[in-house]
């Protein structure tokens, strides 16, 4: 199942088009994809056994974030061992979890303002909590995801390494700053949910490319050792990490400019386009 937001409500994505999830299921879910996502086993139950046959089918428009308000957003430094290298890092022994800020959430076809020239990016799988918990076991934790979906950890590097220590949340919470999408894409839809190639391009160019199951803490684990400490709620995202190839640990560094195009891109789940303007522009 492929789930979208169009004008902040959920919709299912169907092979001819959209279907309004409140309208389907005489506003028993949604319209907000918060109200979907926290009736998750029951909006599942009914999804697979509803007659949708007379639903009304509109046309695919674009979509705005998978979940447009989270509660939470967890992000996850340093996940692949290439990264961690190439940043200059052995591998962290422990997850090494900040924020995004939920304000810097957008959709999968954003225009993103660039606040400054040290602005990078970073393709990165992002798990929506479907069914929400506190201390969920690792062996426990994909039952607790609704589904995957692609992110941009967008990065404005000097305001993120600034200080001592660094303090990594508000240089990548700029408005903006979290683009996801397209679909929300439930695990059935997956052959293997722990490895899935992810692609980052730059102008065309693959500047990045991995797979999930290189992660240093998979999904489950991630899940495990977040909530171990922070209850997760439905519809918390999870940023979980991004591959080598980032912008700034290029020679020379390579930053985003207003006229690049970034593609982001999962096996199994799609692609998205972002955008930039300057500041002024
Ligand atoms: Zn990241």
């Amino acid at each position: 199942m492929r789930l979208a937001t169009v004008a902040d409500r959920a919709v299912l994505v169907v092979a001819d088009g959209i279907i309004d999830i409140a309208a389907a299921s005489n506003e028993r879910f949604g319209p907000d994809p918060l109200d979907v996502l926290g009736h998750w086993a029951d909006f599942v139950h009914w999804a697979d056994s509803a007659d949708l046959s007379t639903a009304r089918v509109a046309a695919p428009v674009a979509f705005g974030p998978p979940v447009p308000r989270p509660a939470q957003v967890f992000a996850v430094a340093l996940n692949y061992p290439p990264h961690a290298a190439e940043a200059g890092y052995q591998p962290p022994t422990d997850p090494l979890v900040f924020t995004k800020f939920p304000s810097c959430i957008t959709g999968p076809s954003a225009v993103v303002e660039l606040p400054g020239d040290r602005v990078d990016w970073e393709v990165e799988l992002v798990v929506v909590i479907g069914f929400g918990g506190h201390r969920i076991p690792a062996d426990l934790a994909w039952t607790h995801v609704a589904g995957l979906t692609i992110g941009q950890d967008l990065s404005e590097r000097r305001v993120q390494l600034l200080g001592t220590p660094p303090q990594f949340s508000l240089g990548k919470s700029f408005p903006g700053f979290g683009p996801t999408g397209p679909e929300l894409v439930t695990l059935d839809e997956f052959g293997d949910p722990d490895d899935l190639e992810l692609t980052g391009l730059l102008n065309g160019t693959v500047v990045q490319q991995d797979r999930t199951k290189e992660m240093i803490f998979s999904v489950p684990e991630l899940i495990a050792r977040i909530s171990a400490i922070c209850p997760l709620l439905p519809g918390d995202l999870i940023f979980t990490g991004t591959p080598a190839g980032v912008g700034n640990r290029m020679t020379p560094p390579r930053y985003l400019g207003p006229d690049d195009v970034l593609v982001s891109r999962i096996e199994g789940i799609g692609e998205f386009r972002t955008t930039f303007t300057r500041t002024g522009d």
